[in-house]
């Protein structure tokens, strides 16, 4: 297994600087790297943040938080960031021809026996993977938004990745204070394909006017015991967002997960969510 003591984080947006977080107060050194020098000032404030959270909360003394954002260097130079790292975590756009370019900037630049991990929610880490010199020092780790509130990391496994990689990415996740599942490459991992699943049965059931929205997701709160129901879940996620994760699903497995007409029509109608003000309910 490789001994980790420096991670290059490559993106610092919503994900990017939630990891990046993780790893500097997990006591790694920490390398952000984005392309736009703007992300990476408000990644920096946003990981002061948490740190300064932690410490008002009596997680952390002032003296932990001061340290590890001391672990924290950033840079809009991706040579200078990965140099010397052990372990890449890519978390830039999910667009696979961007996530193929930086591949192999990865394979020129960062030191031939680092692990690099992606935090890919739904592409091919196995395409990823063959793109580069040595496709076993590939593997998934997907994090959860908030990075810092949530406990779970899947860790997947792309044909090719070593033991010794997926060994690697879960000594980390564990050193991170994460619980991990590992899980074999497949579209929607576990999480993403479960809760596109139940969150189309949710339209179905609301097309057909089984009940309205606000019981549905009473019924899976208070009977299934679920923190959010599925319609309010959808709207943080976006209903684009889930769309897309749906019509990826229905492509790849089959029939059981053409997206349901309803979600495709409040998307049509501009009914994104909560970050448009309207979804399947109005904020
Ligand atoms: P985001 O748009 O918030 O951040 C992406 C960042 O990457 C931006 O700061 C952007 O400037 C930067 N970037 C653009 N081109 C780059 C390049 N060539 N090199 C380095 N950085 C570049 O996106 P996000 O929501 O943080 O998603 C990042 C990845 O994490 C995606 O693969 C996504 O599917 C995955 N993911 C997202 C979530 C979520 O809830 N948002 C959850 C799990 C996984």
């Amino acid at each position: 297994m490789k001994d980790v003591r420096t991670i290059a984080v490559i993106g610092a947006g919503t994900m990017g600087h939630g990891i990046a977080h993780a790893a500097a107060a997990s006591g790694y050194e920490t390398r952000l790297f984005d392309v736009n020098e703007s992300a990476l000032a408000r990644a920096r404030e946003q990981i002061a943040s948490v740190f300064r959270k932690s410490v008002e909360l009596g997680k952390m003394p002032s003296t932990e938080a001061d340290a590890g954002l001391e672990r924290l260097a950033t840079s809009s130079d991706i040579a200078e960031a990965v140099q010397d790292c052990d372990l890449v975590i890519e978390a830039a756009p999910e667009r696979i021809d961007l996530k193929l370019r930086l591949m192999a900037d990865l394979d020129r630049l960062a030191p031939a026996d680092a692990v690099i991990a992606t935090n890919t929610s739904a592409l091919s880490i196995t395409e990823l993977a063959g793109s580069i010199g040595n496709p076993a020092r590939v593997g998934g780790m997907h994090f959860f938004n908030p990075v810092h509130k949530m406990k779970l990391i899947e860790i997947v496994r792309a044909l090719e990745s070593s033991a010794q990689t997926l060994e690697t990415i879960e000594t980390v996740a564990k050193r991170m204070g994460k619980e991990t599942v590992l899980v074999r490459e497949s579209p929607g991992f576990i999480t993403s394909r479960v809760n596109a699943s139940i969150g189309n049965e949710a339209f179905f059931m609301l097309m057909e006017g089984v009940a309205s929205a606000r019981d549905i997701d009473k019924a899976l709160k208070l009977g299934l015991n679920h923190p959010m129901g599925p319609f309010e879940l959808v709207d943080l996620v976006g209903l684009d967002t889930r769309l897309s994760i749906l019509e990826y699903l229905h492509k790849s497995l089959g029939e059981k997960y053409r997206p349901c007409p309803l979600i495709a029509q409040y998307v049509k109608a501009g009914r994104l969510g909560k970050k448009v003000g309207r979804g399947v309910y109005e904020y």
